[in-house]
């Protein structure tokens, strides 16, 4: 009982708090934490966004010709872990709550770029735009390295490079 008039009295002070939404506009402020928005100028599509979003709304997919990123809002649960982890500063951040649709493609998104293939094995394995922008970044230090060569085959050579300097057989 005292704590109902406590309630009654702090409802009294403080007057309605909730609105009639969708009548009215509804209580969303600032720091709300809403929709993404991925700029696909900006994204190099580098998968680090993908690895740290934890119920896997993004996605990324490698084939010979296309790298695809994938967003599917139906799972994002707004937590912007992947905003602050994109180095492109490619992620927007939005308020927007709104986002029923009726059709299941109106909550993917998809962003694609051209894939690289691996120089010794052939294998396609990252974008185009990562690489030129990696060689932007660090052009100079990649310059002689073994950036057009898929992890596997980087791993082997750079083995096989260590045999033949320490060992003198490769
Ligand atoms: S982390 Fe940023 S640059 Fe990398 S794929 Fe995600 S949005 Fe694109
Ligand atoms: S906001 Fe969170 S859940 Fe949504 S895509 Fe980014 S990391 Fe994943």
């Amino acid at each position: 009982m005292v704590k109902f008039l406590k309630v009654l009295k702090a409802s009294a002070t403080v007057g309605t708090v909730t609105r009639r939404y969708p009548f009215e506009s509804s209580l969303v402020t600032s720091e709300f934490r809403g929709l993404i928005e991925i700029d696909p100028v900006k994204c190099v599509g580098c998968g680090a966004c993908v690895r740290i979003c934890p119920p896997k709304a993004l996605t990324i997919e490698v084939n010979e010709k296309e790298t695809i990123l994938k967003y599917f809002i139906g799972r994002c649960i707004f937590c912007w872990m992947c905003v602050q982890t994109c180095p492109q500063k490619a992620i927007k951040t939005t308020n927007k709550f709104e986002l029923s649709v009726f059709n299941l493609k109106d909550v993917m998104r998809e962003l694609v770029f051209r894939t690289v293939t691996c120089k010794v094995c052939g294998r396609a394995f990252t974008p185009v735009k990562l690489v030129v922008e990696i060689n932007k970044r660090v052009g100079d230090l990649y310059m002689h390295t073994d950036i057009y060569v898929c992890p596997d085959c980087r791993q082997a050579l750079t083995a096989r490079r260590l045999l033949t300097k320490y060992l003198g057989r490769g």
